[in-house]
């Protein structure tokens, strides 16, 4: 008998508000529909971001930027319709320049990961997550908070069941999966582009494609494990995305594609499954596999 769906919990560990909306989040509404419990934990505030959407770049906005990132988020997490907490870590910004400039002074990206990795500890043992999701150790791009995010949520997984470490956190909970989010694969892109093409209309991608580096973006299809399929919900994911209205562009690049042609031609969100405690088959198709059986069936 499968487990009452309600019983599982799934969290999902993000470095700044719209990345929840942009990584997984046709996923998260998926489980939601499922009856999963979903917790959304933002790492940063977005302090240090800047205004992606031109339409966006009006007076008053750069100044207020971190409140109306905190509003942006409360409007996408309401269309998701997850739980979300903020862990109150400062944004780094993303360093440009050559050589590149120092991170300022007490932001995330130079926080000690061991450190920083209490209050994710102590929202894991609140919450208590059978699959956590997170970045890769690159960050799924070079962002010092992405990288961050990766590094507690990998501190937090490992430490959460164990009675010995932050004590005084909370009871131990041990979270059986940890995904990373996978969803740059070149595959995916040529795939996008070809169904773009084959409609007749213009590929978003032809120019990417073609300067693809592989040093600037290592293709990481390979490391994928388990698709999700959940194209159901891109449109509601797309409306999440666009509540971020300082961070993207309706009219810009990621919304290119028509839904119809995203849903025929890949209709999943990837992830590499990074640690389990549980049994499982690779390829998978659901991040609860090997999950819901123990978790579900009477204890005999
Ligand atoms: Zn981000």
């Amino acid at each position: 008998m499968s487990a009452p769906a309600q019983t599982l919990r799934l969290m999902a560990v993000h470095a700044h508000p719209d990345d929840e909306s942009s990584k997984g989040a046709a996923t998260m509404c998926r489980y939601l529909a499922e009856g999963v419990d979903v917790l959304v934990v933002t790492c940063t505030g977005g302090e240090r971001g800047s205004i992606l959407n031109p339409k966006m770049d009006l007076p008053g906005v750069l100044e207020n930027l971190t409140q109306i990132r905190r509003d942006e988020m409360t409007r996408a997490r309401e269309i998701l319709g997850v739980r979300q907490e903020w862990l109150g870590f400062v944004d780094s910004g993303l360093p440009e320049g050559d050589p590149l400039p120092p991170l300022p002074e007490g932001c995330f990206g130079l926080a000690d990961p061991e450190v920083a990795a209490e209050p994710l500890v102590r929202l894991m043992r609140e919450f208590r997550p059978h699959v956590v999701l997170t970045y890769d150790e690159n960050g799924g791009y070079p962002h010092p908070d992405h990288i961050m995010c990766h590094k507690i949520s990998a501190v937090a997984f490992d430490a959460s069941g164990d009675p010995d470490r932050y004590p005084e956190t909370g009871d131990p909970w041990q979270p059986l999966k940890l995904y990373y989010h996978q969803g740059w694969s070149r595959e995916r892109f040529v795939i996008l582009h070809a169904a773009m093409e084959a409609a007749g209309l213009p590929s978003p991608y032809a120019e990417w494609l073609a300067k693809w580096d592989e040093a600037d973006t290592p293709d990481t299809g390979a490391r994928v494990t388990t698709r999700v399929i959940c194209d159901e919900w891109f449109g509601r994911r797309d409306e999440a995305l666009k509540a971020h209205a300082t961070q993207v562009d309706p009219d810009g690049f990621w919304f290119q594609v028509p839904l119809l042609i995203q849903q025929a031609a890949w209709p999943t969100e990837d992830y590499e499954l990074a640690r389990s405690l549980v049994d499982t088959t690779i390829p998978e198709d659901d991040l609860f596999a090997g999950i819901r059986a123990p978790v579900d069936l009477p204890a005999s």
